[in-house]
């Protein structure tokens, strides 16, 4: 437990830090970024409206955490009644950016063939709003095979005691390639054309270049893309945050791989703080203030755009359900609202993919 709960740490902890933190030596660090992300050009480079994405990790007709955190108290199918008012909430404020779709989750099969303990009629119907609500305007993508344990290509069976965190350390180039170009498959299966890849916690961050160049050979197995991307890289909103980059070319292919990162932690991440409602309230409320101010002046946002990082705010499918009270979907409609409200006309929404394809155009 505590392995996973450091594994979900690492990547994504909303912070305890009030705002304001940037004022501190943080705020140093980010000056000296600064003359940097000017020099390389970046979003606030891009004419027009200030592009703005939204990242949820972890989709999965179940909750994912009811596996990863033994013990964790949830209902274990997520009911298609929530995965409807998500793709509500999206449609109402014509929300972008990438879903995760987790091609074997929690190693209980195949999306493109049976979960155990899932019920087939819950499944298809999970699929259905990710084909036809979600992905006409998220990215949607694979998140490694399982987000847990690795999944042996050669005998089928999950390996029990390598997680995939510690199963690309050490795997062979071609066998990341191939663990990929079957995540891509499984999504192909059911109808979804996937533009990228999301690393379970922060997989890969120890060998990025093997991993970057196996995204872009398993892409091209599948769809002959030139233009890839993944997302692997979170700063939370007191951290110095991360530019887009491109982490591996194909010359002969004209192949470009894009490293999107996210610049805000998951601030409706509630669930292990406290089980009172109001504790938790209080948390996303807090989270909401740090990335925009009540009165729309500060805030993290305000900063990405300021200096010219991406403005990219990750959650997760189990923040949003909240283990079954929506606490964190409130939240996040209450964040869009209030960013509506105050950026109108001058900010729009959009994939990641199109976050990378913008980057890329930036560099010339
Ligand atoms: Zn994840």
């Amino acid at each position: 437990m505590n392995k996973m709960n450091r594994r979900t740490l690492l990547k994504y902890a909303g912070t305890g830090i009030a705002a304001g933190a940037f004022a501190g030596s943080i705020g140093k660090v980010m000056a000296a970024d600064l003359s940097d992300a000017s020099e390389h050009s970046s979003n606030s480079g891009f004419k027009g409206k200030i592009p703005f994405s939204l990242i949820i990790d972890d989709g999965s007709p179940v909750d994912p955490l009811f596996y990863e955190l033994p013990g964790y108290e949830t209902p274990f199918l997520v009911p298609a009644k929530f995965t409807r008012r998500v793709a509500d909430t999206f449609d109402h404020f014509n929300l972008r950016g990438k879903f995760t779709l987790i091609p074997m989750p929690s190693c209980l099969g195949r999306i493109d063939q049976s979960l155990q303990r899932v019920p087939q009629d819950h499944l298809i119907e999970f699929l259905k709003l990710m084909r036809e609500r979600i992905a006409p305007k998220f990215d949607i993508t694979p998140e490694f095979l399982t987000h847990l344990s690795s999944y042996d290509l050669k005998t089928g069976k999950y390996q029990r005691h390598l997680y995939e965190d510690s199963w690309i350390s050490q795997a062979p180039e071609e066998e990341i390639v191939e663990y990929f170009t079957l995540a891509f498959t499984i999504l192909r299966n059911v109808g979804i054309e996937s533009t990228g890849i999301t690393s379970p916690w922060v997989s890969g961050i120890d060998v990025e270049n093997k991993y970057a160049k196996a995204l872009g050979n398993a892409q091209w197995n599948v769809f002959k893309r030139k233009l890839t991307w993944y997302f692997l890289h979170a700063a939370s909103d007191n951290e110095p945050p991360v530019q887009c980059s491109v982490e591996y070319r194909d010359p002969e292919r004209g192949q470009v791989v894009v490293s999107v990162p996210s610049n805000a932690g998951d601030i409706f991440w509630s669930m292990d703080i406290s089980p009172d409602k109001k504790v938790r309230q209080k948390m996303i409320n807090d989270g909401i203030d740090r990335l925009l101010s009540p009165d729309g002046k500060t805030g993290r946002i305000h900063q990405l755009i300021e200096s010219g990082f991406p403005v990219v705010i990750v959650t997760h499918w189990q923040s949003l359900f909240t283990q079954g009270t929506e606490q964190g979907l409130e939240g996040l409609i209450v964040l869009a609202d209030r960013i509506q409200k105050v950026f109108g006309t001058g900010f729009e929404w959009v994939t990641c993919s199109e976050m990378a394809r913008r980057y890329v155009e930036s560099q010339g």
